[in-house]
């Protein structure tokens, strides 16, 4: 009898690509060149720059590099609008969004052709991953827009919002950014990757035809200067980026202080764990879908595989065996599984981070495919003896490399995966759910997926930890970053600073009253559940708003800090506690500052010269009573 391997020796696949047709046509609409989108209305292109095709080289269009003035335009036009936008409400937004979803759908083949004739990504991909997960994204927002009143009461719109995206999943990032802002009365700035603009082009004129009033979304393109521009101009409230760890960290310095509301999704180094019970096959299908997705340019691609060393070799054997029956070739080729590197530059990075693990001894194994002669490939490649602490296992090479090493138990499973400076998103595989459920939580990371990856849901919050950033997109969380309670405007921007004369007031009364100024008092550290003397041996002055002198406290030194930190470590156990139990602490907590509610605002009072610390009390208490209510 004929095998079914022998039936699929004779099948040929033959190529299968899908028309450009109407894509061009719509570059040549535009006479392939682009303005800027501003105030619902396009300004002629100038300035212009080249976006090419990465699977061939060959340029696409000319587009416009924005100057601060047009970035000026812009958010003067978002501002213009913010008033008109909130006054439809949250019902009439509702309806705004659900259009821009029916316009993703009804445009949904140009979209996904677009986006891969400029990421290089596989049509396979952007027609059945990117495209769907955007409409859903305007789909999900809808209904966000549509409860805003009764779901989130007590808050208000940020207002002008600054939003930067890379090109990895250009049309996929802005729908992440650019629904929550809408549905919850924002008005955006959008910018999209130099590499990647036209998506959003595109989406620009569906926000035309769906009604988005001006000024409500405008999109300026341009490199890293125009970003800048955004994160720097005064009249944006907010700002979203996504993109690299370098950037992120620029942005946060350069907004520290100025009291823009800030996310920031970054990158990742996420572990791929397989333990030997793991149904190896499935896990190898997991594996594929990880981190060759996208040619591996994704921002929670499993680039470390750890697998169990006693099911190493074979586990290997199984990736090897897979990787060679991957598809390399024209990303509008339906038949491919893997595409182009969005640009030269990627490809230089990458090449130049593999050769240097060659050279420090490790063992690269690359499939066996033909690369194309034009444009920017690389082959999917497996690194291995790699020692936990080389470049190549802890940078984020951001294409089609697997980084693979081995354990012996959960404990190193869990140290190794956390032995990164990153923390957005692991993966876990086994056949044990009491196994999953123990390492699990134990992963620093926003996601742990258990026997899958790449789960991605609109009304699931997605983001990461430590140097991946912070804030979550999608959900009820993703909701709160485009908000602000209202609590927060009856705060005044700088406390009124009220002197008062010593002898007088509240604050003299409290003096007077308790002592607590009269007898010779150290504050000391709180470390590890106890009062602690600073290290340092040294105390700091602290004086009141009018200068006097209020009491002295512990200087700490980096050994204190060091102390607490290892402190932190230990208390660990907290995280493992029931919700219910962490909640019972958090309304325990509430309730002893509500007791002595009046004690801390005098005392607020007299060290910040703040009128209203009463408020401010009030406000913690509220907080804490709002955390323990989401435990
Ligand atoms: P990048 O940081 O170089 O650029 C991202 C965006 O920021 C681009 O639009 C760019 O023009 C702009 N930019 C560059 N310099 C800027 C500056 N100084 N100020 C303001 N804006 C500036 O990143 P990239 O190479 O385009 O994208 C790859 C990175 O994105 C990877 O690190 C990846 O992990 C990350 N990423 C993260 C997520 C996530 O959700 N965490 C998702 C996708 C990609």
């Amino acid at each position: 009898m004929t095998s079914i391997q022998d039936i699929l020796k004779t099948m040929d696949y033959g190529p299968s690509p899908e028309s450009q047709k109407e894509a061009l046509a719509w570059l040549e609409q535009h006479e392939r060149r682009f303005g800027l989108f501003i105030n619902g209305a396009w300004s002629a292109p100038s300035n212009t720059f080249a976006s090419f095709n990465p699977a061939d080289g060959k340029e696409l269009a000319q587009l416009t590099q924005a100057t601060t003035a047009d970035v000026d335009r812009a958010v003067a036009a978002a501002r213009a609008a913010l008033a008109g936008w909130q006054a439809l409400g949250g019902h009439g937004r509702a309806k705004v969004l659900y259009a821009l979803a029916r316009q993703l759908q009804k445009h949904a083949r140009l979209f996904a052709v677009l986006e891969t004739l400029d990421n290089g990504k596989t049509v396979r991909e952007t027609r059945d991953v990117d495209l769907p997960l955007a409409a859903r994204h305007f789909y999900h927002h809808a209904g966000w827009a549509q409860l805003l009143g009764e779901e989130f009461a007590g808050y208000r719109a940020v207002g002008v919002v600054g939003q930067i995206v890379p090109w990895n999943s250009p049309l996929l990032m802005l729908a992440w950014k650019i629904a929550p802002a809408l549905a919850a009365g924002n008005c955006v700035v959008f910018k999209p990757a130099e590499f990647t603009s036209f998506t959003a082009l595109l989406f620009a004129e569906i926000c035309q035809r769906a009604g988005v009033p001006a000024g409500v979304v405008n999109i300026v393109t341009g490199d890293g200067e125009v970003g800048q521009a955004i994160v720097n101009h005064p009249g944006i409230d907010k700002l979203a980026f996504t993109g690299s760890t370098e950037v992120g960290r620029l942005i946060r310095s350069a907004t520290a202080g100025s009291g823009k509301k800030l996310s920031l999704e970054l990158g990742g180094k996420s572990p791929f764990i397989v333990f030997e019970d793991a149904d190896l096959d499935a896990a190898v299908e997991g594996l594929v879908d990880s981190i060759w997705f996208n040619q591996g340019q994704v921002c929670c691609a499993g680039s470390r595989l750890l697998v169990q060393e006693s099911v190493q070799a074979r586990f290997l054997a199984k990736v090897k065996a897979r990787m060679d029956k991957l598809r390399l070739g024209s990303p509008l080729d339906k038949s491919m599984d893997i595409g182009a590197l969005v640009d030269p530059v990627q490809l230089q990075r990458i090449t130049g981070l593999v050769e240097a693990a060659r050279a420090e001894g490790c063992e690269i194994w690359q499939c066996a495919c033909e690369l194309p002669v034009s444009g920017s490939w690389y082959p999917p490649t497996l690194i291995t003896g790699a020692s936990a602490s080389a470049a190549v296992a802890q940078t984020e090479i951001f294409g089609p490399v697997l980084v693979a090493m081995s354990f012996r138990t959960p404990p190193e499973a869990v140290q190794l995966a956390n032995n990164t400076v990153y923390g957005l998103a692991a993966c876990v595989w086994t056949e044990s759910i009491s196994l999953a459920l123990d390492i699990a939580p134990q992963i620093k990371a926003g996601v742990v997926w258990i026997n899958t990856a790449n789960q991605f849901d609109a009304a699931c919050g997605f983001g990461g930890y430590r140097e991946s950033g912070f804030g979550r997109e999608g959900g009820r969380e993703g909701m709160y970053e485009y908000l602000t309670p209202l609590a927060e405007d009856a705060r005044p921007d700088t406390p009124p600073r009220v002197v008062k004369p010593e002898g007088s007031g509240k604050a003299a009364a409290l003096h007077a009253s308790c002592g607590a100024f009269d007898i010779d008092r150290t504050a000391k550290l709180y470390i590890g559940g106890k009062q602690a003397r600073p290290d340092s041996g040294y105390s700091r002055a602290i004086h009141d708003a009018g200068g006097a002198f209020l009491a002295d406290v512990g200087e700490g030194s980096r050994k204190d800090i060091r102390n607490a930190v290892e402190a932190a470590h230990k208390a660990s156990a907290w995280a493992k506690t029931t919700a219910h139990n962490r909640a019972q602490v958090l309304y325990y907590i509430a309730e002893n500052l509500a007791s002595r509610a009046q004690e801390f605002a005098e005392r607020l009072q007299r060290m910040t010269g703040a009128v209203d610390s009463e408020r401010e009390v009030q406000a913690s208490i509220e907080r804490l009573f709002y955390y323990a209510a989401w435990v």
